[in-house]
């Protein structure tokens, strides 16, 4: 691939390590929970206190929901921000939500640690642009319909800006079936880390959307050498307001987390025993 000067590996061979609240991102496996949207404080702060409980290393929440329908819920906004603050304050476990319009990048950016940069919007040249200029980390999502190179040339762009502090995030692409919401690529985890030093996350939640298929794709996705995962939770899935039957319940993820960390430290032995 062409013209990755930024996002290709680095001479010295090393990995951008990403680091935010205490989690050196890239090096420990990270694990993103959280509502897809934020409703209310009560939900959120609920749903915060159960993930962190059950070992989630950082909370997501959106604010800002980019819907198909216009008249969908699109989030509560600044009230969203400062419920996530709550969360925040509550808990410690740093903050990712998503950005969807280039006026909001710098003031959205004084709440989330992290800013996340959805499929919808991959790209969108001048949120990138932006996301670049903020000085905040920046999860990119992979667009539903968008290479390996293009997607990797979107953080070029964050990166052109005078900002290394990118994590890749696969969430499913468009393909012609339709039993599963998207169809989860995870072949593109080895290869986009064979391509670049950024880290790579995987959403097994948007990657499915199915609720029995979460556990299975985390576990793979681990497997594949993930250095993390955003997966979506809910204090009470049944009265989400998006993404409703992708949500896991704070039991189902606290099983699934325990899994995830027996498939991390099995995938660590792997590699210690294939090294000469
Ligand atoms: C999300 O994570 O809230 C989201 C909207 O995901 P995506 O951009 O991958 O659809
Ligand atoms: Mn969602």
């Amino acid at each position: 691939m062409k013209n990755l000067k930024l996002t290709g590996h680095k001479a010295d061979g090393r990995k951008t390590i990403v680091e935010v609240g205490g989690l050196r991102i890239g090096e420990d496996l990270v694990v993103i929970a959280g509502p897809c949207a934020v409703e209310s404080e009560d939900q959120l702060v609920r749903t915060a206190v159960a993930v962190k409980e059950a070992g989630a290393t950082m909370l997501r929440g959106g604010a800002f929901k980019p819907r198909t329908s216009p008249y969908a819920f699109q989030g509560l906004g600044l009230k969203g921000l400062k419920i996530l603050d709550k969360a925040r304050r509550e808990t410690g476990l740093p903050i990712v939500t998503e950005v969807i319009d280039t006026r909001d990048v710098s003031w959205v950016g004084e709440y989330a640690d992290i800013l996340q940069i959805g499929a919808r919007n991959m790209q969108n040249f001048s949120l990138l642009r932006e996301a670049g200029k903020s000085g905040r980390p920046i999860l990119l999502k992979r667009g539903m319909y968008s290479t390996l190179e293009e997607w990797l040339n979107c953080a070029e762009y964050i990166l052109a800006e005078g900002n290394p502090n990118v994590i890749l995030c696969e969430r499913g692409i468009r393909s012609f079936e339709t039993y599963t919401r998207n169809t989860l690529d995870l072949s593109i985890v080895p290869a986009a880390k064979a391509m670049s030093h950024l880290p790579v996350f995987v959403d097994p939640s948007h990657g499915t959307g199915v609720l029995g298929l979460i556990e299975p794709m985390s576990l793979a996705a681990v497997a594949a050498g993930a250095d993390g995962l955003e997966i979506e939770v809910h204090i009470d899935p049944s009265q989400a307001m998006s993404d409703k039957d992708q949500q896991l319940s704070p039991d189902a993820f606290k099983r699934l987390m325990r899994k995830i960390l027996i498939m991390r430290k099995t995938v660590q032995e792997l590699a210690k025993d294939v090294e000469p």
